[in-house]
């Protein structure tokens, strides 16, 4: 706390992972010897720095740019940039923290990173949008590289963002290096099925979650909060398993009907119009809207996917999910569920899929994509999308394992939490003080 004050995204998220390591340090006090806690929280490299631009008034404006090199000892520092007002250099290092685990998870060379900037896409036209990134990357491009650190999308940042961002980079450094970003065009260097990822990722591991109780979606009742990258390819492949997504989200309200949210009006109106959610209602007059986007958890269902951002599931929205009899909750966005709703959900026996493991297939497909660079060669959907499926089976049975191993059977977050640390931790002892 005293050396990374006001930092409270980031102290939640070391927290959650040093509490869970106390069983590792029992059997390992070479850790200690070692002072690995201490290393891999403390980021390899911060980089911040200013972004000037100008609107299409002339007027100039400035903003912060960030990168958080978090932990390179697995390979290329990896992890997405965020574009949202709400971005602080506490948010980039809880994000670039839990990134590490999760990359480790995924069983692939990639270390752990994360950046971005409080700039708001939000009312901006594609030529801001293209000033603005041309500005980050040309402070950005003397950071990252290929086989040094390879930044991708979050929110605010999709397919649009990356092609002005990839493009100035190209420029400035003269080549054309098609590693140096992921979650690119597929027509022009990107892998197929990255776009669905980190969705479908998540609905395949909450799959494996309740085939082990007996359970699976199909038939199910589902909530997925958001209605951007992550929740869009959530909601269809929860609905192509069998289940039906009865409410989604944005950063305004929530829809909400009965019989089902049609994913492709969804897709329609965030994909190609960037509309708001309540639009929908023009689309489908049946769906009720609410203002209140905290109200969608109190909507009574069987799976609830919080795929939007972090903290949206406080004490309060877990007790109403508990109360409606929820069976499983897999977190799509990082941290969605505060300590406490962890806390909530987790005491009354709900079924708990936590993010660093549920949500890796969008930076796992990441890693395919640095593959198929390197090889200059391209898999077809079929190829990706099973070694997806492939990586969050195996993600889950490490995770279970470990829980067991380790004295908490059943138990994903202390599973996936050890499971990644033991991953790089090992490598940095033997890769010696550094
Ligand atoms: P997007 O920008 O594509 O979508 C975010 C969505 O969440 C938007 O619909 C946004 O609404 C909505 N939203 C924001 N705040 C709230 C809120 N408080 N309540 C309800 N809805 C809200 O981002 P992504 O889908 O890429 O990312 C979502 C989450 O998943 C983030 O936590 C991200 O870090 C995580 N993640 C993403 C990965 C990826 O591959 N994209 C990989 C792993 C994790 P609006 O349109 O109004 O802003």
């Amino acid at each position: 706390k005293d050396r990374n004050p006001g930092e409270s995204e980031f102290l939640q998220a070391t927290w959650e992972v040093f509490e869970s390591l106390r069983p590792v340090f029992e059997q390992h006090p070479e850790y200690i010897e070692e002072s690995i806690l201490e290393r891999i929280s403390e980021p390899e490299r911060f980089i911040n720095f200013r972004v000037t631009w100008e609107d299409d008034n002339g007027k100039v404006h400035v903003n912060r740019g960030y990168r958080v090199q978090f932990n390179s000892t697995l390979g290329p520092f990896k992890g997405g940039l965020r574009f949202h007002p709400s971005l602080t250099g506490s948010v980039v290092k809880f994000l670039g923290f839990e990134q590490i685990f999760k990359n480790a998870l995924t069983g692939l060379p990639i270390g752990g990173g994360k950046g971005g900037s409080d700039f708001d896409p939000k009312g901006r036209s594609d030529r801001e949008i293209m000033r603005f990134c041309q500005s980050f990357m040309t402070e950005l491009s003397r950071h990252i590289g290929p086989d040094i650190d390879v930044p991708a999308g979050d929110i605010g940042v999709g397919k649009r963002e990356i092609g002005y961002l990839f493009g100035q980079y190209k420029r400035i450094r003269n080549a054309s290096e098609a590693g140096v970003f992921t979650g690119k065009n597929p027509d022009n260097g990107g892998s197929l099925i990255r776009k669905e990822a980190t969705g479908y990722g998540t609905v395949y591991f909450v799959e494996e979650m309740l085939r082990d109780q007996g359970r699976s979606f199909a038939g199910s009742k589902v909530i997925v909060s958001g209605s951007g990258n992550v929740s869009i390819y959530a909601m269809e492949k929860a609905v192509e398993f069998g289940a039906t997504v009865v409410a989604c989200s944005d950063s305004e309200g929530y829809i909400y009907d009965p019989n089902g949210i049609d994913v492709e009006t969804v897709k329609q109106l965030k994909e190609v119009g960037r509309k708001r959610i309540y639009e929908y209602l023009e689309f489908h007059p049946t769906a009720r809207y609410g203002k209140d986007k905290s109200e969608i958890w109190k909507i009574p269902c069987d799976i609830a996917l919080p795929c939007a951002t972090q903290n949206e599931i406080d004490r309060e929205s877990a007790q109403a999910l508990v109360e409606n009899n929820v069976k499983a909750v897999g977190e799509g966005a990082n941290m969605p569920c505060n300590e406490e709703a962890v806390r909530m959900l987790t005491n009354n026996k709900v079924l708990f899929a936590p993010a660093k493991a549920a949500n890796a297939g969008g930076v796992a497909v990441s890693a395919m994509e640095m593959s198929q660079n390197s090889m200059r060669y391209s898999w077809t959907s079929e190829e990706v999308d099973k070694k997806l499926q492939q990586v969050m089976k195996t993600i889950y049975k490490n995770c279970i394992e470990t829980a067991a191993q380790y004295g908490s059977p059943g138990n994903l977050i202390i599973g996936a939490n050890i499971a990644g640390f033991k991953k790089v931790a090992d490598a940095m002892v033997s890769h010696g003080l550094n």
